[in-house]
Order: C-alpha cells, then sequence, then structure tokens
C-alpha cells in the first residue's frame, strides 16, 4: 500500500493511497463504470476463441482479459524472516508502523519504497536504520535528500542481513553482514521493515502468456500480451518505471486496444 502519494499529476501537496483510490472509486461511479466484483481468480482456461476465468465464486467466460494483478512485497529469504511476521517483520511500514511508536526499527532496501518507509517511521519511531547492500541508493534523488536531512535515520552501507532474531515475544534483533569485511555483527532492534522489491501476481497466468524470468508478463506497447486476447497492465508487467502514473497510462491502453480486439475479432 502507498502512504502519501506526491508524484501523481492534479494533487500538490500529495495524496494518500486509500484516498485516491476512493476518488477512482467515485468518479467511475459518476460516470456509470459498474464496479467491481470482489472475487478471487484461481486460474484462467482457454475456450474457443474465449477464455473461462475460474474464480472461487464460479466461472466467468469472456472473450477478452485485462491483467492488473500488480506486485507483492519481494522476500528476503532469511532465517526468522517468515517465523515472525506479524510479531516485527513486516513489509508495509504504513500498514504496521505505529506498532512501532518510540521504538527502534530497520528498514532493508535501498529502492523509493525502503526510503519512503524510512522517511515514514521517522516520525513514530526513536530510531530508523535503512540497511543497504550498497554504496549507493536507488531512490528517487528528493527522497534521498530528505533521508540524508533526517536526524533519527542512520543508514547502515554495504551490509546484508543474514537472520532475524527473536523470542517469543517477537522480533529482537538483526544479524548483519558488512560485505566489505565480512564481519557480522548484531543490531538490536524492535521490528523490520523488508523493502527489498516487488515480485508479480502473475503465478496464475504462467502456462497462458510470455514472462520475463522474475515472473513479469511480457507486453507490446499497446499492452497486448504474447496470447490474443489477454492484455496486462500496471505492475505486473514488465515495465522501467513502476509509479501510479505509469499504472494509470497503462490501464487507458489497455482498455482500448482490448475494446479494438473485440471490435476487431
Ligand atoms: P526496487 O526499486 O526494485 O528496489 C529494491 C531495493 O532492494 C534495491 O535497492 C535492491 O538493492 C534491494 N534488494 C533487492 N533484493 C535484495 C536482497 N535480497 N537483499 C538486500 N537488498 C535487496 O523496489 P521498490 O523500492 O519496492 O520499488 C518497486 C517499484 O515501485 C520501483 O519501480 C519504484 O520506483 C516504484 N515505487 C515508486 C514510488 C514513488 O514513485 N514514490 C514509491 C515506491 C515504489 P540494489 O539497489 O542493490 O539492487
Amino acid at each position: 500500500m502507498a502512504g502519501t502519494i506526491e508524484n501523481y499529476p492534479g494533487f500538490p501537496g500529495g495524496i494518500s493511497g486509500p484516498e485516491l483510490i476512493e476518488r477512482f472509486k467515485k468518479q467511475l461511479s459518476e460516470i456509470g463504470v459498474p464496479l467491481t466484483e470482489f472475487v478471487k481468480v484461481e486460474g484462467v482456461l482457454e475456450k474457443e476463441g474465449s477464455f473461462i476465468v475460474k474464480t472461487t465464486q464460479g466461472d466467468v467466460e469472456a472473450k477478452c482479459l485485462i491483467i492488473a494483478t500488480g506486485a507483492q512485497p519481494a522476500r528476503l529469504g532469511v532465517p526468522g524472516e517468515d517465523k515472525f511476521i506479524g510479531q516485527g517483520v513486516s513489509f508495509c511500514a504504513y500498514c504496521d508502523g505505529f506498532f512501532f511508536r518510540d521504538k527502534k526499527v530497520a528498514v532493508i532496501g535501498g529502492g523509493d519504497r525502503a526510503v519512503e518507509e524510512a522517511l515514514y517511521l521517522k516520525n513514530l519511531a526513536k530510531e530508523v536504520y535503512l540497511i543497504h547492500r550498497r554504496d549507493r541508493l536507488r531512490a528517487q534523488k528528493v527522497l534521498q535528500e530528505r533521508l540524508f536531512e533526517s536526524e533519527n535515520i542512520k543508514t547502515i552501507w554495504n551490509s546484508v542481513v543474514t537472520e532475524i532474531k527473536g523470542d517469543q515475544s517477537g522480533v529482537k534483533a538483526l544479524e548483519i553482514m558488512d560485505l566489505n569485511t565480512g564481519k557480522r555483527s548484531l543490531l538490536e532492534i524492535d521490528g523490520v521493515f523488508v523493502a527489498v522489491g516487488q515480485q508479480p501476481s502473475s503465478e496464475i497466468f504462467r502456462d497462458l502468456v510470455e514472462m520475463d524470468e522474475k515472473g513479469f508478463i511480457k507486453t507490446d506497447l499497446k499492452g497486448a500480451t504474447s496470447k490474443a486476447g489477454i492484455f496486462a497492465a500496471g505492475d505486473v508487467r514488465v515495465k522501467e518505471l513502476r509509479q501510479v502514473s505509469t499504472a494509470v497510462g497503462d490501464g487507458a491502453l489497455a482498455a482500448w486496444a482490448a475494446v479494438e480486439y473485440l471490435q476487431e475479432t
């Protein structure tokens, strides 16, 4: 979930992710677009020029599909990560940050999300450590400037977390390895926010459309996938820049291309 979105046009001062979604829904309802059935899709089958979408509430047949299933936080894959989810390990500072008021927390990663989460947490937690595996962040410059100005955020460079340690009450410390020296040390913390990138929510489409090695769906400029009649938009597809503004553009293009496809078939 996004906290304050500052790089979507039309909202000087920024807008929260949930509020932006509410506004999208209101606008759709004002122009009469029927919204949305919330059902879980379990798979898609092909059937004589159309598709059968298997959902938890039965099958839906469609001639054309737009996949916009997004991406979810990637895991670090170190001991303790799974064990302490909900007990000090989190993948969303905006969702769980308030549990760590006046505590010591760490954020792992060096991208936009990690830096945004550290900046959000600095107003709640006593101390924030940003742990990054290189000596340079990949986050946007404006975020980096805010990070380096923040007195209660300390960046630990060239380091990876090798284990998340804790007891019955939850996370207590991180084992950190300095990649330059190979030396391991313990950092005592109360919570850790993992922000090491995204993995696409695309597994159920694996046999239908072409993907890259990470599972992001390959499309052309109109959002068309390798399978005629299936389009993909937003974070789930292979792209350079994953932001709300680019997702909105993807959605518009894919919808337009889908209508064109339906008219031609
Ligand atoms: P990201 O840009 O892919 O960054 C992931 C970070 O995690 C990188 O710094 C990477 O290190 C590090 N990393 C990856 N695997 C790791 C591992 N196993 N151990 C330690 N560190 C690891 O992911 P993101 O920050 O989640 O952002 C995803 C996309 O959403 C990006 O396109 C981003 O621009 C976008 N986004 C935009 C905004 C915004 O516009 N405000 C906000 C949030 C996200 P390296 O740098 O060494 O590769």
